[in-house]
């Protein structure tokens, strides 16, 4: 069977570091690795959508935001087809034949869909289009024939809900489509990272974010007025790291090498660590250190996304290009479908 890799983002705003640490450092990493027959990058601006139904605007210039957002990590055109959901029309075609084939309890029931209804305040009224989306997402996966699926952890309800509806399908029609695998992050605190409110998930929506295109002063403010530990008043207290946000930043993006640059007294984080929970290391220093580090980390994806941004055509070029290509995969895909659904009536 071929290695396949898909991934997407809503363009709902820009990429954040969240998305950073949790997929688009694995997507690079994979892209480079070249252990793959093909590997999709897709903006979902269809699912974006579902609960931005009334704001097309912000979702149309977010997917030239993420697109921005992908070439300056590193993702690279030539080694990965980067595209549009909404420019394949195969994939509202297949969600249409999948929804026959689970109940309205089974989405309800979906943790993700259940804590991000909380989220959006939809109370009862939750639109159609919103509920469907684990539904749209598995036409995502398969339309690809995506075997690798990489995510944060947030999304592992939903890849649990593929799975069952690709089971069902080739139950029912016989052998047609391939079931895929999430893969999380091997670090745990890069599966969901905080927000920098100590809230439990960085996300675009609830405005607590550092951003990947965010300059340096920026960076420096928002890391500065981060949440630490509220019982970390003085500077002998001791304090806690483990639910301290600026410490799971640190356990998501410090190495050795960041120590020698910038903070030469410890040796590495545990030395850090140590000092923090006995009493006696201030929460400024900590944040200064932090600062360091992501600036280690944004500079050069600023200076790529800079060019990029100055060469805007290459980035729709790009765009069109990699939605012709994908497009070609997921026709193959929706014939099969038919085929297996008894609905080729002239093929
Ligand atoms: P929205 O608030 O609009 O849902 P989001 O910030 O949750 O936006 P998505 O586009 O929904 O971002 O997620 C894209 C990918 O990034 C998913 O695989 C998701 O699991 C991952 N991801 C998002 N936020 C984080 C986070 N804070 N930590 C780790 N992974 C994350
Ligand atoms: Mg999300």
């Amino acid at each position: 069977m071929k290695k396949i890799i898909l991934t997407g983002d809503r363009p709902t705003g820009n990429l954040h570091l969240g998305h950073y640490v949790g997929s688009l450092k694995n997507r690079v990493e994979l892209q480079n690795k070249g252990d793959y027959d093909e590997m999709y990058v897709f903006i979902a601006d269809t699912q974006a959508l579902t609960d931005n139904f009334n704001n097309p605007k912000k979702v149309r210039d977010s997917v030239i935001e993420v697109a921005l957002d992908y070439l300056s990590v590193g993702l690279d055109p030539s080694k990965v087809t980067i595209f549009i959901q909404s420019m394949i029309s195969a994939l509202p075609e297949l969600t249409m034949y999948y929804m026959n084939l689970v109940t309205l309890s089974r989405l309800e029931r979906n943790p993700t869909v259940k804590s991000e209804v909380k989220q959006k305040d939809f109370g009862s009224s939750i639109p159609v289009g919103f509920l469907n989306y684990p539904i749209s997402q598995t036409a995502d996966i398969t339309a690809f024939d995506a075997t690798i699926v990489p995510v944060g952890e947030d999304q592992l309800p939903m890849l649990e809900q593929a799975r069952e509806i690709v089971r069902s399908f080739n139950n029912i029609y016989g052998d047609t489509l391939v079931e895929p695998k999430a893969v999380i992050p091997d670090n745990e605190v890069c599966r969901r990272l905080p927000g920098t409110d100590g809230k439990a998930k960085m996300s675009k929506s609830l405005g607590n974010c550092i951003y990947l295109k965010d300059d340096s002063e920026t960076v420096k403010k928002k890391v500065m007025s981060m949440y630490t530990d509220p019982n970390h008043i003085r500077v002998e207290d001791p304090g806690d790291t483990k639910n301290n946000a600026v410490f799971i930043y640190l356990e998501a993006l410090c190495n050795d090498e960041h120590f020698k640059k910038y903070l030469p007294e410890y040796k590495n984080l545990d030395e850090l660590k140590d000092h923090y929970e006995k009493g006696g290391l201030g929460d400024v220093k900590v944040k200064r250190f932090l600062y360091d580090v992501i600036e280690d980390i944004l500079e050069p994806i600023r200076s790529k996304r800079k060019y990029y941004e100055d060469n805007i055509d290459l980035v729709y070029d790009m765009l069109k290009e990699g939605s012709k290509k994908a497009n070609r995969h997921a026709e193959e895909t929706l014939k099969r479908v038919k085929k297996a659904m008894l609905i080729d009536y002239f093929d």
